[in-house]
């Protein structure tokens, strides 16, 4: 298997996905639709800091989650973060927790 995350991501995903049901981009659009995918706003790469921060994690639907990681590597830029990697606003609506 290529998931070096194992049973704690796995474990972490589905209490994220119960906590956070709805694909959050598709609520921005007055959509209601299951998420299936815990996206890392961020990107982390291999940093477990950036990874474990649960103001990190958005739920998604696989159709937003192809189309932002699509837009991602077609802007360079990174989806609610600043160029420093900071990650969102933490007192937006869906962080809270
Ligand atoms: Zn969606």
């Amino acid at each position: 298997m290529s998931n070096p995350y194992g049973q704690r991501w796995r474990k972490a995903r589905r209490e994220h996905l119960r906590a956070h049901p709805l694909c959050i981009f598709c609520q921005q659009q007055g959509h209601t639709t299951p998420a299936t995918v815990v996206d890392h706003i961020t990107p982390h790469r291999g940093d477990m800091k950036l990874f474990w921060n649960r103001r990190n994690w958005q739920s998604l639907c696989e159709t937003c989650h192809n189309a932002a990681k699509q837009a991602l590597e077609r802007s360079g830029h990174f989806r609610g973060s600043d160029l420093a990697g900071q990650p969102l606003d933490p007192g937006h609506h869906w962080n809270a927790a």
